[in-house]
C-alpha cells in the first residue's frame, strides 16, 4: 500500500517514512517546498520510485491535501508546529488545528482508497499539573492549557500554547470522525507520544536547528544547568514502528493510543550514556536522578496490546544519540 506523511522532513515523520519503507510500504512525504524534500530524496533513493514527495506550500488553506490523498491507502499526519516560542497562540493553533482538520476533509472528499489515518498528537494533549503522583491514561484531556490559552491569550506560557494547540486539534480530528462517521470509509487512530528522544536523519545544519525535544537533549548533555528536571519519553525509532503499527493492526482503529516509554529526569540521560563518550559531553551529577519522584506518569498498557510495543531502553537510545553526536561532531 501507499501511505500519505505529511511533514515528512521533520524529526519523527522522517523515521516514520524509513520504517515505513522497510516494512514495503510505498510512501508520499507531503514537505512545504521541493528544497525540503531534496534530503529525504538523498536518504531514501535506494527505495527508489517508492518514496515520492509532494509539496504542500500551506496546511492552513482549504484543500491543501486534496491532491496529495489521492491513490493513497492511508494517511499519517505528523505536520504540525512544536516550539514554546509562540507569542499570538494562533501561531501554533491555527496550522495545527486547520492541518488536521484540512487533511480528513481531503481525505473525506478525495482520498477514495483511504482506509486509515494516523494522527500524532501528543501527551501535550493528556497531561494536567498536579502536586500529587498520578499516571494519566487515554481518557484524560489537557483542559487546562486550553482555559489558560482562552484566559491569557499571549499571556500564556509557550508551553500552554503548544499543549492548547496539540489538545484541540486532537480533539477536533475525533469531533470530525463523530460527525463523518456515515460519509467516511476510514477510521482514525491517534497515537500521543510523550517527549521524543533518540538519533536524527532529517536535515539538521547545527544542534541549534535541531527540533524542539532533540535540543531539549543536547542542551543535557552539553549545557551546565540543563540536567535538572525531566519528563516522560519514547525513543522515536519506537514511535516511528507505532505509526506503522497503527496502519496495520485492525484494533487500532477508533482508539486514542499513548506511547510512553518511561520517566526520566535529564541526568537519568548522562548516566546511562557509554563510559567511552567524549569528553564534550558532560556527566552531571552521576546518580543524582535515582530517587527522582515523577509525579506524572503515563500508563502504556493500551499500546503493548494493541500495537505490540517493546519499548527501548535508556541506554540504547543514549548511546545511538551520544553515537550521532560524534557522527556529526
Ligand atoms: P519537527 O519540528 O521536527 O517537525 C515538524 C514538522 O511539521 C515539519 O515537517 C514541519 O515543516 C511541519 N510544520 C511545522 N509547522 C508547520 C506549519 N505551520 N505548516 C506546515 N507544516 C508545519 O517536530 P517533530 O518531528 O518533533 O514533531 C512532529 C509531530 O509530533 C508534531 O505533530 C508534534 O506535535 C508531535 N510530537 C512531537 C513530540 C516530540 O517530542 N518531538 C512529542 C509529542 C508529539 P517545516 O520543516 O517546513 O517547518
Amino acid at each position: 500500500g501507499k501511505v500519505l506523511v505529511s511533514g515528512a522532513n521533520g524529526y519523527i515523520a522522517a523515521w516514520v517514512v524509513r520504517t515505513l519503507l522497510e516494512q514495503g510500504f510505498s510512501v508520499r512525504g507531503a514537505v512545504r517546498s521541493a528544497d525540503k524534500g531534496k534530503h529525504l530524496s538523498e536518504l531514501f533513493a535506494s527505495y527508489g520510485d517508492k518514496f515520492e514527495l509532494v509539496v504542500v506550500p500551506d496546511i492552513t488553506e482549504e484543500g491543501a491535501f486534496d491532491e496529495a490523498v489521492k491513490g493513497v491507502d492511508a494517511i499519517e499526519h505528523t505536520a504540525s508546529p512544536f516550539h514554546f516560542a509562540a507569542d499570538d497562540p494562533a501561531e501554533l493553533l491555527e496550522p495545527a488545528i486547520k492541518g488536521t482538520v484540512g487533511i480528513l476533509e481531503s481525505a473525506l472528499k478525495w482520498g477514495k482508497s483511504v482506509k486509515r489515518v494516523v494522527v500524532t498528537s501528543s501527551t501535550a494533549a493528556v497531561l494536567n499539573v498536579s502536586k500529587e503522583p498520578q499516571v494519566l491514561s487515554d481518557v484524560n484531556w489537557n483542559d487546562q492549557a486550553v482555559e489558560q490559552v482562552n484566559e491569557q491569550g499571549r499571556a500564556a506560557s509557550g508551553a500552554a500554547k503548544y499543549q492548547a494547540s496539540k489538545t484541540l486539534a486532537e480533539r477536533a480530528a475525533w469531533g470530525f470522525v463523530q460527525k463523518h462517521k456515515v460519509e467516511i470509509a476510514w477510521d482514525l487512530s491517534v497515537l500521543n507520544p510523550p517527549l521524543v528522544l533518540g538519533p536524527v536523519i532529517h536535515a539538521v545544519s547545527s544542534p541549534e536547528a535541531l527540533n524542539t525535544s532533540a535540543h531539549r537533549m543536547y542542551e543535557a548533555f552539553t549545557k551546565p544547568d540543563a540536567t535538572a528536571g525531566g519528563g516522560c519519553w519514547v525513543d522515536v525509532r519506537d514511535l516511528a514502528l507505532a505509526h506503522v503499527r497503527a496502519l496495520q493492526k485492525e484494533e487500532a482503529g477508533g482508539e486514542r493510543i499513548l506511547i510512553p516509554a518511561g520517566a526520566f529526569v535529564w541526568q537519568d540521560w548522562l548516566d546511562a550514556a557509554p563510559p567511552s563518550s567524549s569528553s564534550k559531553y558532560q556527566k552531571g551529577s552521576p546518580g543524582a536522578g535515582k530517587d527522582a519522584v515523577h509525579l506524572l506518569r503515563y500508563d502504556p498498557s493500551k499500546g503493548i496490546r494493541i500495537l505490540g510495543l517493546e519499548y527501548r531502553s535508556m541506554a540504547d537510545t543514549a548511546a545511538a544519540v551520544v553515537a550521532d553526536y560524534e557522527a556529526r561532531g
